[in-house]
């Protein structure tokens, strides 16, 4: 998006008022892959009948179906892959355009500066690549075989290298004050299920400084809540040759003057590592917050998986992250149905819930997904038990986060207010540093207290008044300073 604002596009949420459609895909289960041809197919409906002139297919469809999205939709004009972020401009039929006034936010750091009469010398402006490097073991599992397409017909061979800098123009459309940063793309672990190692390619750190740049500007133009992310954010730096890249990035962005809450998202569940958690624990603004996706908790099933580790293990690792680290809030995610999972294995799972009391807990349905470890399996798990299970285990997770919300009643925490409810206008939305964007139970506020008015990106003190089993209630109390 911000190569094309750079280049004069202007953005609009309204596709029937738009020239060029651009739909962003998403590919690493049925579901989602659903969902993006769906949007393709109104899109290019659009297309037919209004104002459009291209139609453009971005993202991990392109990936996986490159070929075949041109062949069977027509509409289509042009496709383009995570690596080829540059080709956007092509695609849409613009050229890099000099010294373009945005009136967007754009976040871009030596480009930004020069805006717009120096931009205008300079001529034009490209994405910029950050060289990639690699991991041994992704070195080693590329000669495994890891990351081929090969049976992926219309899919090219060639894997993404594609990284983002701090010079790449971005903008932002989350809102003011919050704001993602990607530190890695691809992924080298071998879990069975999952394909977006061949989607993305091989795990790759942005360099240490780049991500520390991009959040010095993002902080200085106004944002206040930074999550990181990546595939696995708890490689961070092992490419780079750093030892603990996680917790040596969390130290340096956490002195930034300004910033108030810092987060990371997805840690892999051996890769949480001391050095980790005191750097988590010594910084009064990074979240005390976790999200290690578990996958199972039963044995034989992670080993299918190719995530090794049991329940047992697991539970030391939550206890040493709750010593270290008072008063976390944990989240995992789970699937259910994996391919020769037993009655047995289920409640394995559902034992090991009960014990490990999570504050957030996601349960998705295994999806069989073609070029997968796990496709070749057999005794697959019939849909119908699959949902079955996957019920169950929300159930019981709902009981024991009821329980565990109770506990806040009273408590007085610092909010982000987001914005009036979409339920209802007498209610606000917010979170605290226990929510990640977008993820987590809500907190909604029914009492102002002595305030006229609340504003959306502010933070407040407020005390929790009710618990549901997901969400809290609220009441405000003054302006966080
Ligand atoms: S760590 Fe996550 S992204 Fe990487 S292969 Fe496993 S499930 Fe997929």
């Amino acid at each position: 998006m911000g190569l094309l604002d750079r280049a004069g596009a202007r953005l609009t949420s309204h596709p029937e008022e738009a020239e060029i459609l651009i739909v962003n895909t998403c590919s690493f289960i049925d579901t989602a892959k659903q969902e993006s041809i769906d949007t393709i197919l109104e899109m290019a409906r659009l297309k037919t009948s209004g104002s459009a002139k291209k139609l453009i297919v971005a993202g991990c469809l392109v990936e996986r179906y490159r070929d075949e999205i041109r062949k069977s939709i027509p509409e289509v004009d042009a496709v383009v892959g995570t690596g080829e972020l540059d080709a956007i401009l092509e695609a849409a039929g613009l050229a890099p355009m000099a010294a373009a006034t945005s009136p967007f936010n754009i976040i871009s750091g030596a480009a930004a500066d020069k805006r717009p009469g120096q931009e205008a010398q300079s001529g034009t402006h490209k994405a910029t690549h950050e060289e990639a490097s690699s991991r041994p073991e992704g070195d080693l599992r590329e000669q495994q075989g890891r990351f081929r397409r090969d049976d992926w017909e219309g899919a090219t061979h060639q894997l993404p290298t594609y990284l983002y800098d701090e010079t790449t123009p971005r903008l932002l459309t989350t809102p003011k004050s919050s704001a993602y940063i990607k530190i890695a793309e691809g992924c080298d672990h071998p879990c069975t299920f999952c394909v977006i190692p061949n989607l993305r390619g091989k795990f790759r750190s942005r360099r240490f400084e780049s991500v520390v740049a991009e959040a010095r500007q993002l902080v200085a133009q106004g944002v206040e809540e930074i999550t990181l992310i990546g595939q696995d954010t708890t490689c961070y730096g092992e490419d780079l040759g750093l030892k603990d890249g996680l917790a040596l990035l969390l130290d340096e962005l956490a002195v930034i003057p300004g910033l108030r809450w810092l987060r990371f998202l997805y840690a892999y569940p051996n890769r949480v590592t001391t050095k980790l958690l005191e750097t988590i624990a010594k910084h009064d603004n990074i979240c005390k917050y976790l999200d290690v996706p578990l996958q199972h908790a039963a044995p034989a099933v992670l080993k299918r998986m190719k995530r090794g580790g049991s329940g047992d293990i697991f539970l030391k690792t939550l206890e040493k992250v709750r010593a270290t680290v008072p008063g976390i809030a944990l989240r995992t995610s789970f699937i259910v149905g994996f391919p020769g999972e037993t009655a047995e294995d289920i409640t394995a799972l559902e034992d090991f819930v009960k014990e490990a009391k999570f504050d957030w807990l996601g349960v998705f349905s295994y999806s069989d997904e073609e070029g997968s470890g796990a496709f070749a399996l057999d005794t697959k798990v019939p849909k119908r038990t699959i949902e079955a299970r996957k019920r169950r285990l929300m159930k019981l997770q709902q009981a024991i986060s009821k329980k565990a919300k109770q506990q806040w009643v009273g408590r007085e925490l610092v909010l982000l207010a987001e914005g009036e409810s979409e339920e209802t206008p007498l209610l606000w939305e917010a979170r605290t540093q226990f929510h990640a964007p977008e993820i987590d139970g809500k907190v909604y506020i029914n009492d102002f207290g002595d305030l006229e008015a609340l504003e959306p990106g502010r933070f407040y003190n407020a005390v929790i008044t009710e618990a549901h089993e997901y969400d809290v209630v609220a009441r405000v109390v003054s302006k966080a300073l």
